[in-house]
């Protein structure tokens, strides 16, 4: 039987394990609540725990949520507007190409006869240009942030625009390479600093002040305005790849 807790109007699946020695908490892609706890955690114990957390489950679902929807779901016809980097390129539709989508550095190219998988061919777009493009990048911030990234990798992150895994590797979300470039060095950044410091300590955003004094400007431009560049959010990218 699940076991579950309800606070604030949430509930909560509790997953108990030997292993683990310390309360997690985690809002998984279907929006699922779930707290893991070790096997002998108090139940009062973890609902205060819980209680201490529901400003940051309350955004986490917010977040979501607005990801969920991309701003504009692109109809892949001539003349329409596709961010790459924060700048609008237009799309023109073309019967007689060799490869399914062409750049030019001005216009996107799509093949009619690819038309209705065309989600699929710009996130394979992104993640290969997106990608150069970013491995460049992050290296012209590593100097000044102190630290090198065991690897960089650009793929599909669903919720979040950036990671921090195992031995120093950074994770970024291919959509982020729709946004202008202010808002993909803070992510940048926000994750080279993680290098040196886990978790969102006094010390860490000490560490951001002095790397990029203007994060906080950065930061709130990201959650407010990230929706106006998106034509691929999570909602309408391929599952299929
Ligand atoms: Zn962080």
């Amino acid at each position: 039987m699940t076991e579950t807790l309800n606070i604030g109007g949430l509930e909560f699946e509790i997953r108990r394990s030997s292993r683990r020695k310390k309360l997690g908490l985690t809002v998984d892609r279907s929006g699922e609540l779930v707290v893991h706890a070790p096997e002998d955690a108090d139940k009062e114990e973890l609902a205060r725990w819980v209680h201490s957390k529901l400003l940051w489950v309350h955004q986490k679902l917010a977040l979501k949520q607005e990801m969920t929807r991309a701003a504009y779901q692109p109809e892949f016809v001539s003349g329409e507007t596709i961010f790459y980097l924060g700048r609008n390129y237009r799309l023109k539709i073309v019967d007689d190409q060799d490869s399914p989508l062409r750049f030019d550095g001005h216009w996107f190219f799509l093949r009619r006869k690819n038309v209705a998988e065309a989600p699929k061919h710009f996130q394979r777009w992104y993640s290969e240009t997106g990608s150069r493009w970013l491995h460049k990048r992050v290296a012209s911030w590593e100097h000044r942030a102190g630290t090198v990234p065991g690897q960089v990798t650009l793929g599909d992150l669903g919720y979040r625009w950036g990671s921090c895994g195992k031995k120093g590797a950074l994770h970024f979300n291919w959509r982020l390479l729709q946004l202008p470039v202010r808002l993909v060095d803070y992510v940048i950044v926000h994750e080279l600093v993680h290098l040196q410091e886990r978790n969102h300590t006094p010390e860490y955003w000490r560490t951001m002040d002095r790397i990029l004094p203007d994060w906080r400007d950065r930061k709130s431009e990201l959650e407010t305005g990230w929706q106006s560049y998106m034509a691929f959010g999570v909602e309408n990218d391929c599952k299929k790849k």
